[in-house]
């Protein structure tokens, strides 16, 4: 079974604050959590010969069936920094919507306010973003709206509302997807449309999370 730190250690009351990289190493796969670090080679992942690489790569296991769909539930569920018990709301939600259950979780994990927030590039990754929600230098139609689980809807403009010259620059090389517009020198985005699954890019797979929740 993927292994990742026990509940108690590094978490508080609503989210996990240790070693983000403990969690790539527990599920053998870069999880992108801390933004620039994670595409150099200062990821402990990369090192040839680190510790971390050799524990998480050179170990063979075998997993159960039932490991398998964990694991894959564990990377999606770490990836946009969510608790168990919020990921589990966020299936049934997805379960009880018409249309692919997998599907419908993956398009609701991209609508959080933290993860658009991310995606338009306000913040290196998606820990940064959850931060910069929480302190409220963000704004959802013009109010400042410290929650990161909100949903965004289409048509919702979202607004950086920090220090612009910096972020201006910090954004200005960055991928906007296309369901997502961003007015580069204001740095106000907007929700065009819903994402199709394609545009995603998961490293999950949502089949085998569905699978670990309805056995
Ligand atoms: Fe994961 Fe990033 Fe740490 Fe690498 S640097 S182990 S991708 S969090």
């Amino acid at each position: 079974m993927a292994a990742v730190p026990p509940r108690g250690e590094g978490y508080n009351m609503a989210r996990y604050t240790g070693p983000a990289c403990k969690l790539c190493r527990g599920l053998g796969q870069k999880l992108m959590l801390k933004g620039e670090r994670c595409a150099g080679p200062k990821c402990p992942l990369e090192k040839r010969h680190s510790p971390l690489r050799r524990q998480s790569h050179g170990r063979r296991r075998r997993i159960s069936e039932r490991g398998w769909e964990l694991k894959e539930k564990q990377k999606a569920r770490i990836s946009y920094g969510l608790m168990e018990r919020q990921f589990k709301n966020l299936f049934v939600r997805a379960k009880e919507m018409p249309g692919i259950t997998g599907d419908n979780l993956l398009i609701l994990l991209e609508r959080r306010l933290d993860n658009v927030a991310y995606r338009l590039g306000f913040a290196a990754s998606r820990r940064e973003a959850r931060q910069i929600v929480s302190h409220g230098h963000i704004a959802v139609n013009g109010r400042k709206l410290p929650f990161p689980s909100y949903m965004v809807n289409e048509g919702d403009t979202i607004s950086f509302q920090g220090d612009k010259e910096l972020k201006a620059k910090e954004v200005e090389d960055r991928f906007i997807p296309p369901w997502l517009s961003l007015d580069r020198e204001n740095l106000v985005g907007g929700m065009v449309r819903y994402p199709e699954v394609n545009e995603v890019g998961a490293t999950f797979d949502t089949r085998l999370i569905v699978e670990y929740y309805s056995k």
